[in-house]
């Protein structure tokens, strides 16, 4: 947040002054620090279909942190929350949930795994209906469900991809509470990799994701380790590591207990060995879209003993439209962003210079997603980057590898505190939760797919863009 926005925030003049000009006063988003216990710490109302499939996986969760689980009491699924919970050996609490109740919930799970057509949409109405005023600010929504394209008819497959829109809608109208709300796909038989998903989802590291889809599927499953050091002992490669949102993924990880390789070009020598003398990374200096660039990337990888973490961060814009576009603009941009990133995993994946269970993850765009005027180079990169990862889930699952993309929609940096004040505040407020996001953000979520346990998420494309206006 600008300082100058901040300070009117902060002070209720400069908040009901904000207010009467038309600009939301957000709430401040709860992000995750060090010193929180546990992934989540709060109250948990949850509900299920008949026949729900992931309650239990659910319930043990929430065993593992601070959660103090309710359940509507006249629910006619009641007893089987009861069921899990004692076999979770999870004290549930029933609760009459009505209009005007008292009790304030910091997260309402719904598991909707066993819908079998749009008939069974009402008992989303009548678990939600009572209790979306009961939302606490930051609070959260996670609605789950199967895979609509593996459903077992069409009328399942509707109702399993009707999760989406209401989820999203709903993430609409709990945003100025700064709460959010996602929907999560797990596949049959992969229950038991729900773990990350579900904990990245609930906790304070997903403040800026919202009206977001997760799909988690069959792999080997990998038990969650230390919330606070996910990555200990693995090796992390940034590229763009010296400034801006590179920098905040190369600390996250560094936080989570990564060794780094930080990779950036040369005269940006000084910043990357300021950043990677700070949180005990190494440096590699070069261009990512010159020819020896993945031979050096692999050379490094394998004195560490190969990559577990491959994060394709560095990207650049050279923006002009298309009729007034130079060509090289429109190759080096493409180069950089799209190509650099294909020849590198290439090489590693030749070289076996990136582990078994290993990550890669590509930073894409929304501007990849929804199109932007001067941005026809970018736009087709960051889209290419996202063809790219839901091509090649398929290919490295066989190689136990995963790949993901996450794009960022307004995140605060140097160069957005650049761009004129009114355009920025409305770029930074066009979204469900009023606010820009912090290149942290995008780190948090490039750890949660970096974790081990995230063996079963691949093929996903998250944008973390607080659920922006724009765009698709
Ligand atoms: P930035 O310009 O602040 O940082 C990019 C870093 O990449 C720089 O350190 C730069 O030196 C390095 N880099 C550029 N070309 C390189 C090359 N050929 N080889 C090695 N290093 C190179 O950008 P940022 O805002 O931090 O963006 C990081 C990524 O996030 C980019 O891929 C960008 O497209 C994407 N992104 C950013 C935003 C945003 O709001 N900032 C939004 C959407 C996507």
């Amino acid at each position: 947040m600008s300082n100058f926005y901040e300070t009117m925030l902060n002070n209720n003049l400069g908040r009901s002054l904000l207010k009467n000009v038309g600009l939301p006063t957000p709430i401040e988003l709860k992000r995750y620090n060090t010193s929180q216990e546990t992934y989540f710490e709060g109250k948990v109302l949850i509900g299920s279909s008949e026949n729900a499939g992931l309650l239990d996986d659910v319930l043990r969760n929430l065993k593992d942190c601070k959660a103090t689980v309710y359940f509507p009491a006249a629910a006619r699924t009641a007893a089987g929350i009861v069921a899990a919970a004692k076999k979770a050996g999870v004290k549930a609490i029933g609760i009459e949930c009505k209009k005007g109740m008292r009790e304030k919930f910091d997260a309402l799970v719904f598991d909707a795994s066993g819908f079998e057509d749009g008939h069974d949409l009402n008992q989303l109405y009548y678990f939600f209906n009572p209790v979306m005023r009961q939302i606490n600010s930051n609070g959260r929504v996670i609605v789950l469900g199967r895979p609509h394209l593996k459903a077992k008819s069409g009328e399942q497959a509707a109702a399993m991809r009707a999760l989406e829109g209401f989820t999203r809608s709903v993430a609409k109208e709990i945003g100025k509470k700064s709460a959010t709300a996602q929907s999560i796909y797990v596949e049959e038989g992969a229950d038991a990799n729900l773990d990350s998903a579900f904990r990245f989802v609930i906790s304070a590291k997903s403040a800026y994701m919202d009206g977001q889809v997760l799909h988690v599927g069959k792999a080997d499953v990998v038990g969650y380790p230390d919330w606070h050091k996910p990555l200990a002992g693995k090796v992390a490669l940034v590229t763009g590591a010296a400034r801006g949102i590179g920098e905040s993924i190369a600390r996250t990880l560094a936080r989570d207990g990564a060794k780094v390789i930080g990779l950036d070009i040369p005269p940006a020598e000084k910043d990357l060995s300021r950043v990677m003398a700070e949180i005990g990374g190494d440096i590699l200096l070069g261009d990512i879209s010159s020819a020896e660039a993945p031979q050096m990337i692999s050379d490094k990888l394998k004195e560490l003993g190969g990559g577990d973490l491959i994060v394709h961060n560095a990207g650049i814009t050279r923006d002009k439209t298309l009729a007034n576009m130079p060509e090289h603009w429109w190759d080096m941009t493409i180069n950089i962003n799209l190509c650099a990133e294909e020849n590198i995993n290439n090489a590693l994946l030749k070289d076996g210079t990136i582990n078994e269970g290993a990550s890669i993850v590509c930073v894409s765009s929304m501007n990849g997603i929804a199109g932007q005027l001067g941005q026809t180079n970018y736009a087709a990169s960051k889209a290419g980057v996202i063809g790219y990862v839901q091509y090649m889930a398929d290919e490295l699952a066989k190689k136990k590898i995963t790949i993901n993309a996450v794009a960022p929609g307004f995140i605060e940096t140097q160069m957005t505190d650049a761009i004129p004040f009114m355009t920025r505040e409305v770029g930074r407020r066009l979204n469900s939760l009023s606010q820009g996001g912090k290149p942290v953000d995008v780190a948090e979520t490039i750890a949660f797919f970096g974790n081990p346990a995230s063996s079963g998420v691949s093929g996903n494309v998250v944008r973390i863009c607080g659920q922006s206006l724009v765009g698709a």
